[in-house]
């Protein structure tokens, strides 16, 4: 079972890192082609993802960067990922 983390404000989004720290590795997940299924939180080996708070226009909780200092940007993610919602940066 994935928890959820109990205040979004601790957390940056895939987004939100994505436009503050440019030049370091990253995986960006696109928000409304998600489906929940949490397979990048799960295979992450760095476990650097958690689902998230905010609901997407599918009703799903896309996941995001708890740690993403973490990254190593090895793109497991991105190739477990059924619905290719991740695109992944390195610095
Ligand atoms: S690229 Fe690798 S380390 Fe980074 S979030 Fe994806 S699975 Fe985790
Ligand atoms: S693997 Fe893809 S569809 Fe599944 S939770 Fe992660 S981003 Fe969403």
């Amino acid at each position: 079972m994935i928890s959820r983390p109990s205040a979004a404000k601790d957390f940056l989004t895939v987004n939100n890192f994505l436009d503050g720290d440019l030049g370091v590795n990253r995986a960006v997940i696109d928000f409304e082609r998600c489906k929940e299924c949490g397979y990048c939180v799960l295979f992450c080996p760095q476990k650097t993802l958690c689902i998230g708070k905010d609901i997407n226009q599918k009703g799903y909780y896309p996941p995001i960067a708890q740690t993403p200092e973490k990254c190593t940007a090895c793109a497991i993610c991105a190739r477990v990922c059924p619905d290719a919602a991740i695109e992944v940066f390195k610095e």
